[in-house]
């Protein structure tokens, strides 16, 4: 990210998003919201129970990387490949350190 927000062209990149089938509950905000029509719905079937469901999952070659189905997973079951919150948080505790850095200088 800070690569992304130094330079002086935006590249973009090819970023999907990647639903993880055992945290997703089955709501399919996500098949609402895709502007693209990217999410599917598949079989599931629950590794400890053996329990059958069907969960969301997102087509590559069709997800453009928007990041609408991220807003709205609740479980947060669906991160932007490469990009989870916790890394993009880590991103941002890095930036900010950066900046008090020079602040202080
Ligand atoms: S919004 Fe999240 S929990 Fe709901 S179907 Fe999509 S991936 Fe699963
Ligand atoms: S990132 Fe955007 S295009 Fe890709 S599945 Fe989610 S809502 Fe659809």
């Amino acid at each position: 990210m800070i690569g992304l927000l130094s330079s002086d062209e935006l590249v973009r990149e090819p970023l999907v998003a990647e639903v993880t089938s055992d945290t997703c509950i089955s709501c399919f905000a996500c098949e609402e919201i895709c502007p693209y029509g990217a999410v599917e719905r598949v079989p599931y079937t629950d590794p400890e129970t053996g329990a059958e469901a069907e969960v969301a999952r997102v087509n590559p070659g069709v997800c453009e990387g928007c990041g609408a189905c991220v807003a709205v997973c609740r479980p947060k079951a669906v991160d932007l490949m490469g990009f989870s919150d916790e890394q993009i948080y880590s991103e941002i505790n890095v930036l900010s350190n950066i900046v008090n850095v020079k602040d202080e200088a």
